[in-house]
């Protein structure tokens, strides 16, 4: 299997380059029947596409910027001008 295969009207690398919106819950109903239809089905993601998907969240968990409120923010721009 090559993940130019399709299964459900769609290739697992297309599957893929839409897990990023699918976890977002971006995607169209559709979209996501289709994926979900293709996963669920599909050898090659339920293997890789499980464990990719898995690190796409936690990932993206990670790198999510934290809100900084304006107390912390204060502090911060005050610690940075002292240099300390
Ligand atoms: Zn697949």
């Amino acid at each position: 299997m090559s993940l130019d295969d399709r299964v459900a009207g769609v290739s697992c690398r297309e599957v893929l380059a839409q897990l990023g919106d699918y976890q977002d819950g971006a995607l169209a109903a559709d979209a996501r029947a289709t994926l979900e239809a293709h996963v669920g089905a599909c050898a090659n993601c339920a293997a890789f596409g499980g464990a990719y998907g898995g690190l796409v969240a936690r990932l993206r968990e990670r790198l999510a910027p934290r809100p900084l409120d304006a107390d912390r923010a204060a502090r911060l721009a005050a610690r940075l001008a002292k240099g300390d």
